[in-house]
Protein backbone atom coordinates (compact mmCIF):
# COMPACT_ATOMS: atom_id res chain seq x y z
CA UNK A 1 0.00 0.00 0.00
CA UNK A 2 1.32 3.86 -1.17
CA UNK A 3 -0.47 6.33 0.87
CA UNK A 4 -1.22 9.83 -2.08
CA UNK A 5 0.41 12.29 -0.39
CA UNK A 6 -1.74 14.66 -1.89
CA UNK A 7 -4.24 14.97 1.23
CA UNK A 8 -6.45 17.18 0.35
CA UNK A 9 -8.19 15.42 -2.39
CA UNK A 10 -8.83 12.73 0.13
CA UNK A 11 -11.59 11.78 1.97
CA UNK A 12 -10.31 10.21 4.98
CA UNK A 13 -12.01 8.07 7.72
CA UNK A 14 -10.48 8.52 11.36
CA UNK A 15 -11.85 5.28 13.55
CA UNK A 16 -11.94 6.40 17.42
CA UNK A 17 -12.07 9.88 19.16
CA UNK A 18 -9.33 9.27 21.62
CA UNK A 19 -6.61 11.20 21.99
CA UNK A 20 -4.92 10.32 18.96
CA UNK A 21 -7.96 9.71 17.30
CA UNK A 22 -8.98 13.39 17.81
CA UNK A 23 -5.44 14.92 16.89
CA UNK A 24 -5.44 12.87 13.82
CA UNK A 25 -8.68 14.67 12.71
CA UNK A 26 -6.91 17.94 13.51
CA UNK A 27 -4.05 17.03 11.48
CA UNK A 28 -5.85 16.12 8.39
CA UNK A 29 -8.13 19.06 8.88
CA UNK A 30 -5.37 20.96 8.74
CA UNK A 31 -4.21 19.25 5.83
CA UNK A 32 -7.05 20.46 3.95
CA UNK A 33 -8.83 16.19 3.96
CA UNK A 34 -12.22 15.77 4.05
CA UNK A 35 -12.64 13.92 7.06
CA UNK A 36 -15.81 11.49 8.34
CA UNK A 37 -14.44 10.62 11.97
CA UNK A 38 -16.72 8.17 14.57
CA UNK A 39 -16.49 6.88 18.04
CA UNK A 40 -18.36 4.01 19.45
CA UNK A 41 -19.21 6.03 22.39
CA UNK A 42 -21.38 8.81 23.13
CA UNK A 43 -20.86 10.92 26.62
CA UNK A 44 -20.75 14.76 27.47
CA UNK A 45 -17.06 14.86 27.54
CA UNK A 46 -16.88 13.27 23.61
CA UNK A 47 -20.06 15.45 22.47
CA UNK A 48 -18.23 18.63 23.38
CA UNK A 49 -14.78 17.15 21.78
CA UNK A 50 -17.00 16.43 18.58
CA UNK A 51 -18.18 19.81 18.65
CA UNK A 52 -14.85 21.55 18.70
CA UNK A 53 -13.81 18.85 15.68
CA UNK A 54 -16.52 19.57 13.63
CA UNK A 55 -16.04 21.74 10.50
CA UNK A 56 -16.84 22.40 6.82
CA UNK A 57 -15.21 19.27 5.43
CA UNK A 58 -14.67 17.51 8.88
CA UNK A 59 -17.79 15.40 9.91
CA UNK A 60 -18.02 14.14 12.85
CA UNK A 61 -20.23 10.78 14.38
CA UNK A 62 -20.97 9.68 18.05
CA UNK A 63 -22.49 6.58 18.79
CA UNK A 64 -21.59 4.24 15.73
CA UNK A 65 -19.45 4.49 12.74
CA UNK A 66 -21.23 3.93 9.65
CA UNK A 67 -20.06 1.07 7.50
CA UNK A 68 -21.51 3.16 4.48
CA UNK A 69 -19.26 6.47 5.15
CA UNK A 70 -16.20 4.42 6.09
CA UNK A 71 -16.49 2.42 2.68
CA UNK A 72 -16.55 5.57 1.05
CA UNK A 73 -13.18 6.72 2.59
CA UNK A 74 -9.81 6.45 0.24
CA UNK A 75 -7.83 5.67 3.54
CA UNK A 76 -8.73 4.96 7.29
CA UNK A 77 -6.86 5.77 10.19
CA UNK A 78 -7.25 3.51 13.13
CA UNK A 79 -7.30 3.97 16.82
CA UNK A 80 -4.58 1.89 18.50
CA UNK A 81 -7.86 1.07 21.02
CA UNK A 82 -9.72 -0.79 18.01
CA UNK A 83 -8.36 -4.31 17.32
CA UNK A 84 -8.18 -5.46 14.14
CA UNK A 85 -10.89 -7.66 15.15
CA UNK A 86 -13.42 -5.29 15.88
CA UNK A 87 -16.99 -4.87 14.62
CA UNK A 88 -16.70 -2.32 12.35
CA UNK A 89 -13.66 -4.71 10.40
CA UNK A 90 -16.60 -6.98 9.58
CA UNK A 91 -17.99 -5.11 6.42
CA UNK A 92 -16.00 -5.88 3.70
CA UNK A 93 -15.80 -2.64 2.30
CA UNK A 94 -14.45 -1.31 5.41
CA UNK A 95 -11.66 -4.04 5.62
CA UNK A 96 -10.79 -3.35 2.11
CA UNK A 97 -9.45 0.16 2.60
CA UNK A 98 -6.25 0.65 3.34
CA UNK A 99 -6.30 1.22 7.10
CA UNK A 100 -3.03 2.90 8.96
CA UNK A 101 -2.61 3.97 12.72
CA UNK A 102 -2.08 6.90 13.95
CA UNK A 103 1.71 6.93 14.10
CA UNK A 104 2.02 6.40 10.39
CA UNK A 105 -0.58 9.58 10.00
CA UNK A 106 1.88 11.54 12.11
CA UNK A 107 5.03 10.67 10.58
CA UNK A 108 3.94 11.40 6.66
CA UNK A 109 4.16 15.04 8.57
CA UNK A 110 6.89 15.18 10.63
CA UNK A 111 9.89 17.33 9.66
CA UNK A 112 12.22 15.70 12.48
CA UNK A 113 13.83 12.04 13.13
CA UNK A 114 12.15 9.91 14.87
CA UNK A 115 13.62 7.85 17.78
CA UNK A 116 11.15 5.43 18.30
CA UNK A 117 11.09 3.56 21.39
CA UNK A 118 9.28 -0.48 21.64
CA UNK A 119 9.34 -3.30 23.82
CA UNK A 120 6.84 -4.23 26.15
CA UNK A 121 8.19 -2.85 29.21
CA UNK A 122 9.91 -0.03 30.05
CA UNK A 123 8.90 2.30 26.89
CA UNK A 124 7.29 5.61 29.05
CA UNK A 125 10.40 5.62 30.97
CA UNK A 126 12.91 4.95 28.23
CA UNK A 127 11.01 7.53 25.99
CA UNK A 128 10.73 10.37 28.79
CA UNK A 129 14.48 9.90 29.82
CA UNK A 130 15.98 9.93 25.70
CA UNK A 131 13.98 13.55 25.88
CA UNK A 132 15.04 14.65 28.48
CA UNK A 133 19.02 13.82 27.95
CA UNK A 134 18.12 15.77 24.56
CA UNK A 135 16.71 18.92 26.09
CA UNK A 136 19.87 19.04 28.52
CA UNK A 137 21.68 19.27 25.74
CA UNK A 138 19.78 22.03 24.78
CA UNK A 139 17.92 20.39 21.71
CA UNK A 140 14.42 21.13 20.63
CA UNK A 141 12.30 17.75 21.02
CA UNK A 142 9.22 17.24 20.75
CA UNK A 143 7.60 14.02 23.21
CA UNK A 144 4.58 12.20 21.94
CA UNK A 145 3.18 8.48 21.74
CA UNK A 146 1.56 6.76 24.12
CA UNK A 147 3.58 9.09 26.46
CA UNK A 148 2.43 12.68 26.85
CA UNK A 149 1.27 14.30 22.95
CA UNK A 150 -0.45 12.34 20.12
CA UNK A 151 2.02 12.40 17.77
CA UNK A 152 0.07 14.28 15.10
CA UNK A 153 -0.09 17.46 17.71
CA UNK A 154 3.55 17.18 17.50
CA UNK A 155 3.10 17.46 13.67
CA UNK A 156 0.61 19.83 14.00
CA UNK A 157 2.94 21.91 16.31
CA UNK A 158 5.25 22.21 12.88
CA UNK A 159 6.42 25.65 13.88
CA UNK A 160 8.03 24.72 17.22
CA UNK A 161 10.80 23.62 15.24
CA UNK A 162 11.77 20.19 16.52
CA UNK A 163 15.25 18.93 15.60
CA UNK A 164 13.99 15.48 17.32
CA UNK A 165 11.05 13.68 17.95
CA UNK A 166 11.22 10.93 20.73
CA UNK A 167 8.19 8.41 20.36
CA UNK A 168 6.73 5.52 22.13
CA UNK A 169 5.64 2.95 20.14
CA UNK A 170 3.14 -0.05 21.03
CA UNK A 171 2.71 -2.71 18.43
CA UNK A 172 -0.58 -1.35 17.83
CA UNK A 173 0.57 1.32 16.60
CA UNK A 174 3.63 -0.57 14.51
CA UNK A 175 1.08 -3.09 13.02
CA UNK A 176 -0.88 -0.32 10.63
CA UNK A 177 2.35 1.62 9.38
CA UNK A 178 3.23 1.93 5.36
CA UNK A 179 6.41 4.01 5.30
CA UNK A 180 7.33 4.62 9.13
CA UNK A 181 11.40 4.95 9.29
CA UNK A 182 12.75 5.60 12.77
CA UNK A 183 16.26 6.94 12.34
CA UNK A 184 16.53 5.85 15.52
CA UNK A 185 14.86 2.35 17.09
CA UNK A 186 15.10 1.12 20.33
CA UNK A 187 14.30 -1.94 21.03
CA UNK A 188 13.80 -2.41 24.67
CA UNK A 189 12.63 -6.79 25.59
CA UNK A 190 9.60 -8.88 24.04
CA UNK A 191 7.49 -11.30 25.73
CA UNK A 192 4.06 -11.91 25.66
CA UNK A 193 1.17 -9.53 25.97
CA UNK A 194 -1.95 -7.45 24.99
CA UNK A 195 -3.13 -11.17 23.84
CA UNK A 196 -6.32 -9.57 24.08
CA UNK A 197 -6.10 -7.47 21.23
CA UNK A 198 -3.42 -9.69 18.49
CA UNK A 199 -5.10 -12.38 17.33
CA UNK A 200 -1.75 -14.80 18.75
CA UNK A 201 1.85 -14.13 19.96
CA UNK A 202 2.97 -14.54 17.16
CA UNK A 203 0.94 -11.54 15.54
CA UNK A 204 2.39 -9.63 18.67
CA UNK A 205 5.82 -10.56 17.22
CA UNK A 206 5.07 -9.49 14.06
CA UNK A 207 3.85 -6.31 14.77
CA UNK A 208 6.91 -5.25 16.56
CA UNK A 209 9.21 -6.56 13.82
CA UNK A 210 7.48 -4.27 11.77
CA UNK A 211 9.48 -1.41 13.88
CA UNK A 212 12.49 -2.14 11.04
CA UNK A 213 9.95 -2.66 7.63
CA UNK A 214 11.85 0.55 5.99
CA UNK A 215 15.04 -0.04 7.44
CA UNK A 216 18.08 0.63 5.61
CA UNK A 217 21.91 1.19 5.64
CA UNK A 218 21.42 4.69 7.83
CA UNK A 219 19.30 2.84 10.30
CA UNK A 220 20.31 3.14 14.21
CA UNK A 221 19.19 0.17 16.31
CA UNK A 222 19.45 0.15 20.34
CA UNK A 223 18.84 -3.40 21.23
CA UNK A 224 18.62 -5.70 24.19
CA UNK A 225 21.93 -7.71 24.21
CA UNK A 226 20.06 -10.11 26.16
CA UNK A 227 16.58 -10.20 25.09
CA UNK A 228 16.49 -13.65 23.10
CA UNK A 229 13.02 -12.26 20.79
CA UNK A 230 14.91 -9.36 20.38
CA UNK A 231 18.06 -10.48 19.50
CA UNK A 232 15.78 -12.72 16.90
CA UNK A 233 13.72 -9.51 15.34
CA UNK A 234 16.80 -8.00 15.19
CA UNK A 235 19.09 -10.23 13.07
CA UNK A 236 20.12 -9.34 9.69
CA UNK A 237 18.30 -6.14 9.06
CA UNK A 238 19.70 -3.20 7.63
CA UNK A 239 21.66 -0.55 9.62
CA UNK A 240 24.11 -0.57 12.54
CA UNK A 241 23.61 -1.91 15.88
CA UNK A 242 24.31 -0.85 19.69
CA UNK A 243 23.55 -3.43 22.18
CA UNK A 244 22.83 -2.76 25.99
CA UNK A 245 23.24 -5.57 28.43
CA UNK A 246 22.84 -5.48 32.58
CA UNK A 247 24.14 -9.36 33.59
CA UNK A 248 27.04 -9.54 30.90
CA UNK A 249 29.60 -7.36 29.53
CA UNK A 250 29.83 -6.49 26.01
CA UNK A 251 31.04 -9.51 23.10
CA UNK A 252 34.28 -8.59 21.58
CA UNK A 253 33.40 -6.04 18.71
CA UNK A 254 30.04 -5.24 20.07
CA UNK A 255 29.33 -1.44 20.46
CA UNK A 256 27.05 -0.09 23.29
CA UNK A 257 26.97 0.00 26.69
CA UNK A 258 27.07 -2.23 29.72
CA UNK A 259 27.66 -2.14 33.58
CA UNK A 260 31.23 -2.63 34.32
CA UNK A 261 32.51 -5.01 37.12
CA UNK A 262 33.23 -1.77 39.30
CA UNK A 263 29.28 -1.18 39.20
CA UNK A 264 29.62 1.71 36.80
CA UNK A 265 27.40 2.61 33.84
CA UNK A 266 29.86 1.97 31.03
CA UNK A 267 29.94 2.73 26.94
CA UNK A 268 32.09 1.55 24.82
CA UNK A 269 32.01 3.43 20.70
CA UNK A 270 34.18 2.48 17.86
CA UNK A 271 36.64 0.39 20.53
CA UNK A 272 37.09 3.12 23.30
CA UNK A 273 35.23 2.52 26.26
CA UNK A 274 34.02 5.63 28.74
CA UNK A 275 32.55 5.53 32.03
CA UNK A 276 28.96 7.63 32.64
CA UNK A 277 28.05 7.11 35.95
CA UNK A 278 27.78 4.84 39.20
CA UNK A 279 25.09 2.63 39.55
CA UNK A 280 24.40 4.10 42.65
CA UNK A 281 24.14 7.38 41.02
CA UNK A 282 20.79 6.71 39.32
CA UNK A 283 17.35 7.83 41.18
CA UNK A 284 15.56 5.05 39.80
CA UNK A 285 15.30 1.56 41.66
CA UNK A 286 15.88 -1.74 40.22
CA UNK A 287 18.11 -3.42 37.27
CA UNK A 288 15.42 -2.74 34.83
CA UNK A 289 15.57 0.35 34.94
CA UNK A 290 19.54 0.20 34.32
CA UNK A 291 18.44 -1.56 31.35
CA UNK A 292 16.25 1.59 30.28
CA UNK A 293 19.18 3.88 31.36
CA UNK A 294 21.49 2.42 29.03
CA UNK A 295 18.94 2.01 26.77
CA UNK A 296 18.34 6.07 27.03
CA UNK A 297 21.93 6.87 27.11
CA UNK A 298 22.81 5.09 23.88
CA UNK A 299 20.18 6.98 21.99
CA UNK A 300 20.92 9.93 23.44
CA UNK A 301 24.85 9.65 22.50
CA UNK A 302 23.43 8.41 18.61
CA UNK A 303 21.54 11.88 18.67
CA UNK A 304 25.00 13.58 19.36
CA UNK A 305 24.48 14.54 22.77
CA UNK A 306 27.50 15.23 24.60
CA UNK A 307 29.10 12.92 27.59
CA UNK A 308 28.67 15.60 30.05
CA UNK A 309 24.51 16.20 29.10
CA UNK A 310 24.44 11.99 28.75
CA UNK A 311 26.07 11.85 32.54
CA UNK A 312 23.62 14.51 34.08
CA UNK A 313 20.76 12.80 32.61
CA UNK A 314 21.93 9.60 33.61
CA UNK A 315 21.73 11.37 37.40
CA UNK A 316 19.02 13.88 37.53
CA UNK A 317 16.07 11.49 36.14
CA UNK A 318 13.78 11.23 38.59
CA UNK A 319 11.44 8.71 38.97
CA UNK A 320 7.96 8.73 37.03
CA UNK A 321 4.73 8.35 38.51
CA UNK A 322 3.15 5.69 40.00
CA UNK A 323 6.18 3.67 38.46
CA UNK A 324 8.25 2.50 41.53
CA UNK A 325 8.09 6.37 42.58
CA UNK A 326 9.40 6.24 46.36
CA UNK A 327 6.65 8.67 48.02
CA UNK A 328 8.16 9.09 51.60
CA UNK A 329 10.34 7.30 54.68
CA UNK A 330 7.95 7.60 57.97
CA UNK A 331 9.32 6.00 60.74
CA UNK A 332 12.03 4.12 59.11
CA UNK A 333 9.31 2.72 56.61
CA UNK A 334 10.51 4.13 53.23
CA UNK A 335 6.42 3.95 50.82
CA UNK A 336 6.72 2.93 47.32
CA UNK A 337 4.20 3.70 45.09
CA UNK A 338 4.47 1.19 41.62
CA UNK A 339 0.89 1.54 40.99
CA UNK A 340 1.41 1.28 37.29
CA UNK A 341 2.38 -2.92 37.73
CA UNK A 342 -0.96 -3.99 36.92
CA UNK A 343 0.13 -7.75 36.44
CA UNK A 344 2.23 -10.42 37.49
CA UNK A 345 5.34 -9.45 35.79
CA UNK A 346 5.43 -5.77 36.47
CA UNK A 347 5.08 -7.14 40.20
CA UNK A 348 7.94 -9.05 40.24
CA UNK A 349 10.59 -6.79 38.72
CA UNK A 350 9.51 -3.98 41.36
CA UNK A 351 9.84 -6.53 44.02
CA UNK A 352 13.36 -7.59 42.51
CA UNK A 353 13.98 -3.56 42.69
CA UNK A 354 13.55 -3.98 46.46
CA UNK A 355 16.79 -4.52 48.83
CA UNK A 356 14.74 -4.04 52.16
CA UNK A 357 11.97 -6.71 53.71
CA UNK A 358 8.90 -5.58 51.96
CA UNK A 359 5.15 -4.88 53.13
CA UNK A 360 3.26 -5.78 49.72
CA UNK A 361 0.33 -4.11 48.76
CA UNK A 362 -1.55 -7.11 46.28
CA UNK A 363 -4.90 -6.80 44.86
CA UNK A 364 -7.76 -5.29 42.91
CA UNK A 365 -9.17 -6.55 40.11
CA UNK A 366 -7.86 -9.82 39.09
CA UNK A 367 -6.64 -10.01 35.17
CA UNK A 368 -6.69 -13.99 35.28
CA UNK A 369 -3.27 -14.57 36.01
CA UNK A 370 -2.02 -16.92 38.72
CA UNK A 371 -0.38 -15.14 41.78
CA UNK A 372 1.80 -18.47 42.43
CA UNK A 373 4.35 -17.01 40.26
CA UNK A 374 5.10 -14.42 42.77
CA UNK A 375 6.34 -16.95 45.24
CA UNK A 376 10.02 -17.08 44.47
CA UNK A 377 10.49 -13.45 45.07
CA UNK A 378 7.91 -12.88 47.99
CA UNK A 379 9.73 -16.03 49.85
CA UNK A 380 12.83 -14.27 49.60
CA UNK A 381 11.91 -10.33 50.50
CA UNK A 382 8.52 -10.21 51.97
CA UNK A 383 7.52 -9.46 55.65
CA UNK A 384 3.78 -10.07 54.72
CA UNK A 385 1.39 -9.45 52.11
CA UNK A 386 -1.67 -7.28 52.54
CA UNK A 387 -4.22 -9.04 49.72
CA UNK A 388 -7.29 -6.55 49.08
CA UNK A 389 -9.86 -5.64 46.24
CA UNK A 390 -11.76 -8.04 44.44
CA UNK A 391 -8.28 -10.42 43.60
CA UNK A 392 -8.18 -11.27 47.86
CA UNK A 393 -9.84 -14.44 48.24
CA UNK A 394 -7.83 -15.55 45.01
CA UNK A 395 -4.42 -14.01 46.56
CA UNK A 396 -5.46 -15.82 49.63
CA UNK A 397 -6.00 -19.45 48.16
CA UNK A 398 -2.92 -19.08 46.35
CA UNK A 399 -0.22 -17.34 48.17
CA UNK A 400 -1.46 -18.23 52.51
CA UNK A 401 0.21 -20.82 53.84
CA UNK A 402 3.23 -20.12 52.09
CA UNK A 403 4.13 -16.68 52.99
CA UNK A 404 2.67 -13.88 56.00
CA UNK A 405 -0.44 -12.59 54.34
CA UNK A 406 -3.48 -10.89 55.48
CA UNK A 407 -6.47 -10.03 54.09
CA UNK A 408 -8.27 -6.90 54.18
CA UNK A 409 -11.85 -6.68 53.14
CA UNK A 410 -12.32 -2.52 54.04
CA UNK A 411 -11.45 0.19 51.76
CA UNK A 412 -7.86 0.93 50.12
CA UNK A 413 -7.37 3.41 53.28
CA UNK A 414 -8.03 0.06 55.77
CA UNK A 415 -5.51 -1.27 53.72
CA UNK A 416 -2.80 1.85 53.81
CA UNK A 417 -3.39 1.23 57.11
CA UNK A 418 -3.25 -2.60 57.61
CA UNK A 419 0.59 -2.63 55.51
CA UNK A 420 1.46 0.66 58.12
CA UNK A 421 0.62 -1.76 60.95
CA UNK A 422 3.14 -4.52 59.49
CA UNK A 423 6.10 -2.55 58.12
CA UNK A 424 8.68 -2.39 60.70
CA UNK A 425 11.30 0.31 60.78
CA UNK A 426 13.82 -0.91 58.21
CA UNK A 427 11.21 -2.00 55.22
CA UNK A 428 9.37 -0.48 52.18
CA UNK A 429 5.78 -0.87 51.99
CA UNK A 430 5.42 -1.57 48.31
CA UNK A 431 2.29 -0.45 46.37
CA UNK A 432 2.66 -2.95 43.18
CA UNK A 433 -0.99 -4.65 42.83
CA UNK A 434 -0.51 -6.99 40.09
CA UNK A 435 -4.11 -6.11 39.57
CA UNK A 436 -6.08 -3.56 37.64
CA UNK A 437 -7.40 -0.90 39.50
CA UNK A 438 -10.92 -0.74 38.18
CA UNK A 439 -13.16 -2.28 41.24
CA UNK A 440 -12.03 0.90 43.35
CA UNK A 441 -10.62 3.15 41.43
CA UNK A 442 -11.33 4.82 37.56
CA UNK A 443 -7.33 3.74 36.36
CA UNK A 444 -4.00 3.40 37.59
CA UNK A 445 -3.37 6.94 37.68
CA UNK A 446 -5.79 7.33 40.30
CA UNK A 447 -5.29 4.31 42.24
CA UNK A 448 -1.52 5.61 42.83
CA UNK A 449 -2.72 9.43 43.86
CA UNK A 450 -4.64 8.10 46.86
CA UNK A 451 -1.97 6.21 47.80
CA UNK A 452 0.19 9.60 48.10
CA UNK A 453 -2.41 11.19 49.33
CA UNK A 454 -3.16 8.94 51.98
CA UNK A 455 0.76 9.21 53.08
CA UNK A 456 0.20 12.67 52.96
CA UNK A 457 2.01 13.72 49.87
CA UNK A 458 0.94 15.59 47.15
CA UNK A 459 0.92 13.58 43.61
CA UNK A 460 3.48 14.97 41.80
P1 LIG B 1 5.58 0.80 29.41
O1 LIG B 1 5.37 2.19 28.92
O2 LIG B 1 6.25 -0.07 28.40
O3 LIG B 1 4.37 0.17 30.03
P2 LIG B 1 6.83 1.85 31.84
O4 LIG B 1 8.09 2.62 31.70
O5 LIG B 1 5.58 2.60 32.08
O6 LIG B 1 6.68 0.90 30.58
O7 LIG B 1 7.02 0.77 32.99
C1 LIG B 1 5.92 -0.07 33.34
C2 LIG B 1 6.35 -1.20 34.24
O8 LIG B 1 7.14 -2.11 33.47
C3 LIG B 1 7.27 -0.77 35.38
O9 LIG B 1 6.53 -0.45 36.53
C4 LIG B 1 8.12 -1.99 35.60
O10 LIG B 1 7.44 -2.89 36.44
C5 LIG B 1 8.21 -2.64 34.24
N1 LIG B 1 9.47 -2.31 33.51
C6 LIG B 1 9.94 -1.09 33.20
N2 LIG B 1 11.08 -1.17 32.51
C7 LIG B 1 11.33 -2.49 32.35
C8 LIG B 1 12.37 -3.22 31.69
N3 LIG B 1 13.36 -2.61 31.04
N4 LIG B 1 12.31 -4.57 31.75
C9 LIG B 1 11.30 -5.20 32.39
N5 LIG B 1 10.31 -4.57 33.03
C10 LIG B 1 10.31 -3.23 33.02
Amino acid sequence: MKIPASWSELRIGVLGLGRSGRAATRLLAEAGASVYASDVADTDELRAEAEALRGPRVEVELGRHDARALEGCDLIVASPGIPPGAEVFQAAGVRSRPIISELELAFSFLDAPVIAVTGTNGKTTTTAWIAAMLERAGIKVGVGGNIGRALSEIAIDSDAGYEWVVAEVSSFQLADIDRFKPAIGVFLNLCPDHLDWHVDIEDYYAAKARLFDNADSDSRWVLNGEDDGVLRLAARQPGSAWYFRVASPLAAGEQGAFIAENDVLTARYGGAEVELVARSDLKLLGTHNVANALASVLAAALAQVPLAALREGLREFEPLPHRLQPVTEKDGVLWVNDSKATNVASTRVALQAMDRPVVLLLGGRPKGESFAALLPDLRERVRAVVAYGEAAAQIESELGGEIALVREDGSFEDVVRRARDLAKPGDSALLAPACASFDMFRNYEERGERFMALLGREPS
